[in-house]
C-alpha cells in the first residue's frame, strides 16, 4: 500500500494526533527530540517548518525511535505572507528597559540577554503582549513555495495556512501550491479572520479544486500554554461548527489544544477527526529535551518518553 494510501487510512481511524513543532520553528535539535519522542510515545503524524534542515532532523527523530517507516507522515507548514504562523520577533535594545518579563514568558525560551533567538523563536507574540515598554516588533518569514519543489516531492502532507483576510493572495497561492503538490493537504483556517459564509465558500473552493484535503480548525492560534477547559474551548467549538456543516473531509483542531481538548470533545460530544497539539506538547517535555545528556542518559529520556506517553494515551483513547 502506498504512504499516501496509508495516511488516508490513517486519518480515517479518527482519535488521530498530530504533533506540532512549530511551523516558524527553526531550532532543528528540538524538532529531532520531539519527533523521536513522540513517535516512541505512538503519535504517527508530525508537523514541521518547510525547510531541508526541519525534514532531515524529523526524519533523525523517527530513526532514533525505530519509526522510519510508511506509517508515520511528516507534515510542511507553508502560508500566505501576512499569517502569523509566519512571523519572528526581535527586541528593540534602544527601547527596552531590562524588565525580562518577554524571557519569563516565553515558552520556546527563546529569549536570553534581551535577545531573541531567532531560529527558536516561533512568533507566538507572548512576548509582545508581555512588553510593558513596546519595545518588541514583529517581522514576517515567508517564502516563495518555489524554494520547496524538492521538499514537496519528499513530505506527506503540506499544511496551508489561511489566517489572512486577502481572499485574492491565498486562492494565488493556494493555486501555486496545488500544482506543486499532489498529496494531503491539510488547511489550517482561523475563525477569527473570516465571516462563516466567506470561510465556507473558501473551503468549498479550496476542496473543488484539491479534493485530498483536511482541514485544521484552528482555536487560538500558538495558545496551548494552559492546560485548562477555557484555553481550548475555541477550538472545539470551531471543530463543531465545521463537522455541523458536513464538510466531507477529516477534521482536526488546533490552537490553544492542551490535556482537556480530548475531555471537553467528550463532554460537549463533538466528533473530531483529530487533535493537533504544539505548544503545550513542547512544553510539558521541555525541561528534559533543554539538557545536553537526552540522547547519552536514559533516565533522562526515558522520563521525558514516561510523559509523553501519558500525554499520547490521553488524546487518543477511544471515548
Ligand atoms: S519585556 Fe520588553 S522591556 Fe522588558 S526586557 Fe523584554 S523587551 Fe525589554
Ligand atoms: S514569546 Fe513567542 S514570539 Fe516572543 S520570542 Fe518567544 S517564541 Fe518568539
Amino acid at each position: 500500500m502506498s504512504k499516501f494510501l496509508n495516511l488516508k487510512k490513517y486519518l480515517d481511524k479518527k482519535n488521530c494526533l498530530k504533533i506540532i513543532c512549530g511551523a516558524n520553528n527553526e531550532d532543528y535539535d528540538e524538532i529531532k527530540k520531539i519527533v523521536a519522542l513522540y513517535s516512541k510515545a505512538g503519535c504517527r503524524f508530525f508537523d514541521i517548518n518547510a525547510s531541508y534542515e526541519a525534514y532531515n532532523s524529523s526524519l533523525e527523530g523517527l530513526k532514533f525511535s525505530n519509526c522510519l517507516d510508511d506509517n508515520h507522515f511528516i507534515c510542511i507548514s507553508v502560508g500566505v505572507d501576512d499569517d502569523v504562523h509566519f512571523r519572528k520577533c526581535l527586541i528593540d535594545e534602544k527601547i527596552c528597559n531590562k524588565c525580562g518579563l518577554c524571557a519569563d514568558n516565553c515558552l520556546q525560551k527563546a529569549i536570553s540577554d534581551f535577545k531573541i533567538n531567532e531560529k527558536k523563536c516561533i512568533g507566538c507574540g507572548s512576548c509582545m503582549e508581555n512588553c510593558p515598554s513596546g519595545a518588541i516588533l514583529s517581522y514576517q518569514t515567508g517564502k516563495d513555495f518555489n524554494e520547496f519543489n524538492d521538499l514537496f516531492l519528499k513530505v506527506d502532507c503540506v499544511e496551508f495556512h489561511i489566517s489572512s483576510s486577502n481572499i485574492d493572495e491565498i486562492k494565488a497561492k493556494w493555486q501555486n501550491l496545488i500544482s506543486s503538490f499532489d498529496g494531503l493537504i491539510s488547511i489550517c483556517i482561523n475563525r477569527a479572520i473570516f465571516s462563516e459564509k466567506s470561510m465556507l465558500e473558501l473551503i468549498h473552493y479550496l476542496i473543488k479544486t484539491h479534493p485530498d484535503i483536511m482541514i485544521q480548525a484552528d482555536g487560538k492560534s500558538m495558545s496551548g500554554s494552559c492546560d485548562d477547559y477555557n484555553t481550548t474551548l475555541q477550538a472545539v467549538a470551531f471543530g463543531d461548527l465545521l463537522k455541523k456543516t458536513q464538510i466531507n473531509c477529516p477534521i482536526f483542531i488546533s490552537g490553544g489544544t492542551n490535556s482537556k481538548t480530548k475531555e471537553l470533545l467528550n463532554i460537549l460530544s463533538v466528533d473530531i477527526d483529530g487533535i493537533s497539539i504544539g505548544s503545550y506538547a513542547r512544553k510539558i517535555v521541555k525541561d528534559y529535551i533543554e539538557r545536553d545528556d537526552f540522547w547519552n542518559n536514559k533516565d533522562v529520556f526515558y522520563a521525558a518518553l514516561e510523559i509523553a506517553k501519558k500525554f499520547v494515551y490521553k488524546i487518543t483513547q477511544n471515548n
